[in-house]
């Protein structure tokens, strides 16, 4: 016997257990079944009214595509087919007395919306035409269907385009003076059926054929074809599915929604795709085909309206959504028709819906003991919970593109440009949304941006300061903008259209676009969804048992009580060159970097302790109970001073109008020094614990105000974790130098203060070297944070600043790296450094405790790796806490 190629829905489920040796699961059968035949031959098998059908399969396809005919016993087969579902159904095909129809449907194992071929009402001709006017005593509806399967014959099999016929169905609506195709009368219905077929004579040179057999067979022909016709080939190459999987064919019994006013066609989805509320969500029409629905040609009526039209049909309906519901354990998404009273489910699917409602279904679900919390944890994408804390722009809404950039930082945001920080400043006084527009950011313009809703550069990638920035501060950020080109007071965008300071735009930060005005929001709210912190609870608990924790990077107490507030276990990262910029010590800053003896340094320093001692306190007093990672000063040194070109300016400027003044002889001073620390590469220079170790007594000061405030803090009742992290180490001298000074100043202040705190000691990675040398760093270190900003940095020879402005996106683009590798991490390359080090450095120090604290900690698929190379927690900004706990929890429960 030939393999078997063609199976009917009524045994189907079993006859393939057969081949495989156990029953299939919905996934297997959606392989050779495709999704349509899947959920056919599983509905029939649970005893769902499906009217009879069979499948050929998705292999049949792959052979036909292969040889261009039907494999050996194909065709037979469907005869056998056509058989079972004649018996079943009591009709026969083409028979001129009570005659089967049929529908030939496409059904690939991934749903493909409208890229390829349906035909329906196959089986009819003259002969047939009239037995179906006869049985349903309805003459109007045996041509209405006659005309339909005409049009869609010769479209869909002969490549005959319905435009054609459509133009002939105007023409008899205006002829009758009618709006709608139903109105039409059942003398226009006869004309246009001759016309039709007389418009196929003149195209083939034949007539349009009778024999249901070899309408059967062209048609399987036609779907299988489909399956490479240019919108499902474009389709696929978008989406990234094979092109060797193949389309199964579905040949289902006809059922027809326009028998009458007993008969109706709907579609619905068992809840709300909108909100995900438990009532059925969808419409339906009275006397029409499945196409009216969705062709829009009549308005259709809202679901629950059949329970006053046809109520016994909505009753069996609802038990039926029910039962699917229960069967599939997920929101569904269904058409059935009524035919004379008699309720048909034609398709069932898991329905999209929004992230609102892929989180409420997920969590009722599970409260209905439907699923478990592990598959509500599941069910719900990070992007989703990404969604839920932004704002996003009003789908509704109409918008004009102006350019676009990176999406640095998710989010929409509306407001004017503004091109200056200071300015910036001013206009939010004023009450100003502000969207500051810079040519790319530095440490200056973070007071403007703490004051704007949104932040668009021209220059600078993902790690830049503008986007780290942006992400910490939850503003939406679209970076990298090279579409742009923005100077003083305006940017210019593509086409030479200028946008003013002042003027309204719009940035969104999902997907890297800007528009011209202001485009409506719709708000999102942390602490007012219930159900979202619901299911976070759940996942945390999930994660717990495997002690994979998530903590926030977070400067500041307010950041850090924010972080607290959406679910972070600690502060994994401290960038405290943030207190530097502290208006309140920033002469005491400069001084210090400027100092020429070490007197002149010291006092500076001990001008700045007492800020950056306030900060910490504040920081332990947010996390009672969690730890605290304090890094020590990390940048190099000349981003605290004013920037060299400026200062430039500003002599020459000087030089001309105020000549031997003290206010030139400073700027001078200044410049002098800026031009004494330049560097060519400054991301490779002088900063880390280069600089701690450069200039003595820096490091020393912020330990001491670390250690005083955990100390103090301590002694006033708060629970304090502190953990001092030395930067950008290389060598593990560097680390040992640094730890043993600063661990004689914490051993000081603690006597000092005559209190003990439980102080860790630790490094981050972000120097290749120092991963490559994790044994002998780890002798040195409690912990490791993989700073995997530095680390892909390093390790790609890629500068963070420029590279995603300059290539890498394009880079992207071009399919020459699969990401962007400082979005998600390279599990490849920078990975690979990642998990030796973490073995290595385990090997010789089996307490240590590793996380990371790089941007990548906030990423879905760096996180799963982190879990899979048994890193003990991701720290990343305040706002991407809850995604990255979602994210946890579901890498714990991929990989156990
Ligand atoms: C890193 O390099 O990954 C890191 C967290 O440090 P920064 O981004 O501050 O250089
Ligand atoms: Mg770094």
């Amino acid at each position: 016997m030939s393999k078997q190629w063609v199976y009917l829905a009524r045994n189907g489920k079993e006859e393939y257990a057969k081949i495989l040796g156990h029953t299939p699961s919905l996934d297997e059968m959606k392989v050779l079944f495709g999704g349509k035949g899947a959920g056919l031959v599983d509905m029939t098998a649970a005893k769902i009214p499906v009217p009879p059908s069979f499948t050929i399969t998705t292999e049949a396809c792959v052979v036909y595509m292969e040889t261009g005919d039907f494999p050996e016993g194909m065709w037979e087969q469907t005869l056998e087919a056509m058989k079972d579902i004649e018996a079943q159904t009591g009709k026969k095909f083409g028979d001129p007395a009570d005659p089967l129809l049929v529908s030939v449907r496409s059904g690939s194992r991934v749903s493909m919306p409208g890229m390829m071929d349906t035909v329906l009402n196959l089986g009819l001709n003259d002969d047939t035409r009239v037995a179906l006017a006869q049985l349903t005593g309805n003459e109007w509806f045996s041509y209405d269907a006659y005309r339909r399967f005409i049009m869609m014959f010769s479209d869909i099999v002969m490549g005959y385009k319905r435009e054609h016929f459509e133009h002939k169905i105007d023409e008899l609506k205006a002829k009758e003076g009618v709006k709608l195709d139903t109105e039409v009368s059942l003398a226009g219905l006869k004309w246009l059926v001759d016309e039709f077929k007389a418009m196929y004579k003149a195209k083939f040179g034949e007539n349009f054929p009778t024999d249901p057999y070899k309408q059967l067979a062209v048609s399987i022909k036609a779907v299988f074809d489909s399956w490479n016709g240019e919108r499902a080939v474009v389709y696929r190459e978008h989406e990234g599915y094979p092109h060797t999987w193949g389309t199964a064919v579905n040949v289902c019994t006809m059922v027809f929604g326009n028998m009458g006013d007993d008969s109706a066609t709907g579609v619905s989805f068992s809840r709300n795709p909108s909100t995900g509320e438990k009532t059925l969500y969808g419409e339906f029409l009275i006397n029409a085909q499945g196409e009216d629905v969705v062709a829009g040609i009549r308005t259709p009526l809202k679901i629950a309206s059949l329970q006053d039209v046809m109520p016994e049909v909505y009753g069996q309906y609802a038990q039926i959504v029910d039962l699917l519901e229960k069967y599939y354990r997920d929101m569904q998404d269904m058409e059935f028709t009524v035919e004379r009273g008699k309720l048909w489910m034609l398709q069932t699917r898991n329905g999209k819906r929004t992230s609102p409602a892929a989180v409420k279904v997920a969590v009722d679900m599970a409260e209905e003991g439907l699923i478990t919390r592990q598959e509500a944890v599941m069910r719900v994408k990070p992007a989703d919970v990404e969604m839920l804390m932004r704002d996003t722009f009003d789908p509704k809404a109409q918008k004009t593109l102006l350019a676009k950039g990176l999406n640095a930082s998710p989010g929409a945001a509306v407001g004017v440009a503004i091109f200056d920080a200071r300015r910036a400043k001013v206009a939010a006084a004023e009450g100003k949304a502000v969207i500051l527009v810079r040519p790319e950011t530095n440490p200056d313009d973070v007071p403007g941006m703490l004051v704007a809703k949104g932040v668009l550069t021209q220059k600078g990638g993902a790690t830049s300061h503008a986007a780290v920035v942006a992400r910490g501060n939850n503003i939406p950020c679209v970076a990298g903008c090279e579409d742009i080109t923005v100077a003083a007071h305006q940017f210019t965008a593509p086409g030479g259209v200028v946008v003013k300071e002042d003027d309204a735009i719009s940035i969104d930060g999902f997907n890297g676009e800007v528009y011209a005005g202001a485009v409506p929001l719709v708000q999102a709210k942390y602490q007012d969804q219930v159900d979202l912190k619901k299911l976070l609870s759940w996942g945390d608990e999930i994660r717990h048992e495997k002690g994979f924790d998530v903590r926030a990077n977070a400067d500041v107490g307010v950041d850090a009580r924010r972080a607290v507030e959406f679910g972070a276990e600690g502060i994994g990262l401290c960038r405290t060159e943030h207190m530097f910029f502290d208006p309140r010590a920033r002469d005491a800053v400069v001084r210090m970097i400027l100092a020429k003896d070490q007197s002149v340094r010291d006092a500076a320093l001990e001008e700045m302790l007492p800020f950056q001692e306030q900060d910490f306190e504040d920081l332990f007093d947010a996390m009672d109970g969690k730890p605290v990672i304090m890094r020590l000063i990390d940048p190099p040194m000349h981003e605290f001073l004013p920037p060299y070109h400026e200062l430039i300016e500003k002599v020459a400027e000087l030089r001309i109008t105020a000549p031997g003044s003290e206010e030139l002889a400073e700027e001078e001073r200044m410049l002098e020094a800026v031009s004494g620390m330049w560097e060519v590469n400054p991301m490779m220079g002088l900063r880390g614990c280069r600089a701690g170790i450069m200039y003595p007594g820096l490091t020393e000061m912020q330990t001491r105000a670390y250690v005083q405030a955990a100390c103090r803090c301590a002694k006033r009742g708060v629970d304090v974790h502190p953990e001092v992290m030395i930067p950008l180490v290389g060598h593990a001298n560097e680390l040992k130098l640094e730890r043993e000074k600063l661990e004689t100043v914490a051993k000081q202040v603690m006597e000092e203060e005559g209190i003990e705190v439980p102080i860790m000691f630790g490094t981050m990675i972000e120097v290749p070297r120092a991963a490559l040398t994790s044994t002998e760093i780890a002798e040195h270190a409690q912990f490791y944070s993989f700073g995997t900003n530095d680390l892909t940095q390093m390790t790609y020879g890629y500068s963070r600043d420029d590279a995603e402005g300059k290539f890498l996106l394009q880079y992207v683009e071009r399919g020459i790296l699969p990401v962007n590798p400082f979005q998600s991490l390279d599990q490849v390359g920078v990975g690979r450094l990642v998990k030796m080090c973490v073995e290595e450095g385990k090997s010789v120090n089996p307490d240590l405790e590793v996380g990371i604290c790089g941007e990548h900690g906030g990423d879905p698929d760096s996180i799963d790796f982190c879990y899979r190379v048994g890193l003990d927690y991701v720290s990343c900004s305040p706002y991407r806490v809850p995604v990255a706990r979602l994210a946890a929890a579901q890498a714990v429960l991929r990989h156990g």
